[in-house]
């Protein structure tokens, strides 16, 4: 890394520390589309109606979000960026308010688009790859992308560009392996590595493949320790020793605020509780006391994601003890290790196909109907909830069909309120006590259908002796 990007990033966070704020975000996670061009077994970022998919955020929204928050670094997940037909605009105008971009992409496009942008201290490919050649194919469920992705990694480190990798790691997967990908990568020529524990997506179409905390602090031990000299991570020290259970630390999700078409998500980029319209909105309206391992809450009890733990690892270096637990990570980053390394080498090989066995298709709402009366709130959650369009029928008799992302219920039904996304695109309020019914009147996309076709197709065509699948289930009405 850069040492002007260390300095850039120590300075930010120590001004904020200066100014006493207690909440500060540190990266924006832009997801400027949800369209991909891949359809990955372990993620649920997708599953939205093809209304939604077709949908991007404009660089203007992009830049007022960037601005709005302030912060020095911006990730560009997705959906896939580089299918933002104006990617190359969005990047240079980051590029210019010297944001440090960290574009992450599946690199299926990266080669033909490499053209779009230029080298820039300030501009970094973070390339999805899920593990060695067989592993990350699977997990990305087409065959061939690995090296798709590997060339393009070649490619854009001779055109001069900075190159990481970024690496989700699910049960199952032989820790063996990981370590002998990440010397792969190094060999390939990237300049640091990003690892991180499988995302429960709720709406993700494999669920079987999550894991729990100390499933993940035993498996990243084994990865992380005894590490061979040459790798480097993009990432901070002191949130690997939090994925290896050497240290706690409490989720601060505000740190890496996520911004999509829907607005400013709540809490953080996992979860989805509803939108904010401004970054400070979400700051003053999420009640954070009910997120994070130590809120009890149920789907924050297994989480370990980047974007929750890695501002918390962050802000904690700029402390008194934090800057000595940094600089001893630094120094002694061998992590020896004999017990993990005894582990290791005793690991048996994993069967590999562990992705596709595990899908099944799921119950679902389509066709029902929530009438009002007493159960509104909850038919209004489950329509929250739902992956799918809805139609809502208001008391006057006039019909919005559309997604609903968001919902404020409260006690008194005449301040509750729902937020529609209709297919025009445009973002409609209904009051709860305006609502009269709500059908599930479209397909539901998380329902697992299309994995079955998808998966029915793929043992065909293996089992007729074709080579280089590519099968992406049917996301796009
Ligand atoms: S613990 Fe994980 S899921 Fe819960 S708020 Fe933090 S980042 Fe989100």
């Amino acid at each position: 890394m850069p040492v002007s990007q260390m300095w850039t990033v120590a300075t930010y966070v120590l001004r904020q520390k200066l100014k006493g704020r207690k909440r500060y975000p540190l990266v924006l996670m832009l997801e400027p589309l949800y369209r991909c061009n891949l359809a990955c077994a372990g993620c649920g970022k997708i599953q939205y109606p093809g209304h939604i998919l077709k949908r991007e955020l404009t660089p203007e929204e992009c830049f007022r979000a960037v601005d709005e928050c302030g912060v020095p670094t911006v990730a560009i997940p997705g959906g896939e960026p580089l299918m933002h037909p104006r990617i190359d605009e969005i990047v240079a105008g980051l590029v210019a308010r010297k944001k440090y971009v960290y574009m992450c992409t599946n690199a299926l496009l990266l080669k033909e688009k490499l053209h779009l942008f230029t080298p820039s201290k300030y501009l970094t490919f973070s390339v999805h790859m899920d593990g060695e050649k067989e592993h990350h194919d699977l997990s990305v469920c087409k065959e061939g992308g690995y090296e798709i992705a590997l060339e393009a990694i070649r490619e854009a480190v001779k055109r001069g560009f900075r190159v990481t990798t970024n690496t989700t790691v699910f049960d199952g997967v032989s820790s063996k392996s990981v370590r002998a990908f990440f010397t792969e990568m190094m060999d390939a020529g990237v300049e640091g590595m990003m690892i991180s524990p499988g995302y429960s997506y709720d709406k993700a179409p494999d669920q079987q493949h999550f894991t729990g905390r100390e499933l993940n602090q035993s498996m990243f031990r084994k990865i992380l320790s005894n590490r061979d000299p040459r790798w480097q991570f993009n990432m901070s020290p002191l949130f690997l020793e939090f994925l290896m259970g050497k240290r706690n630390l409490e989720c601060t999700p505000w740190g890496m605020p996520a911004y999509s078409i829907f607005g400013w998500q709540k809490p953080c980029y996992l979860l989805q509780d509803g939108y904010a319209d401004s970054y400070q909105e979400l700051l003053d309206s999420t009640e954070w006391s009910h997120y994070g391992y130590e809120s009890g809450n149920s789907k924050c009890a297994n989480c370990m994601l980047h974007s929750g733990y890695e501002a918390s690892a962050v802000d904690y270096t700029f402390s008194f003890k934090g800057v000595f637990a940094a600089a001893r990570a630094m120094l002694l980053s061998r992590y020896r290790d004999p017990e993990a390394a005894r582990q290791v080498a005793a690991e048996k090989p994993k069967s590999s196909l562990i992705q596709i066995d595990a899908i099944a298709p799921r119950h679902t709402l389509k066709g029902t109907e929530v009438a009002v009366g007493g159960k509104l709130p909850d038919g209004i959650e489950q329509a929250f909830d739902y992956r799918g369009d809805v139609t809502v029928t208001l008391a006057s008799g006039e019909r919005i069909e559309g997604y609903i992302f968001d919902r404020e219920s409260k006690a008194d039904p005449t301040a509750s309120t729902l937020r529609i996304m209709t297919k025009p695109g445009e973002k409609v309020a209904i009051k709860y006590a305006d609502v009269a019914q709500i059908s599930f009147s479209g397909r539901d996309m998380a329902d697992g259908r299309s994995w079955e076709a998808w998966i029915r197709k793929y043992a065909e065509r293996k089992a007729a002796g074709e080579k280089n699948i590519e099968l992406v289930p049917e996301t796009i009405d």
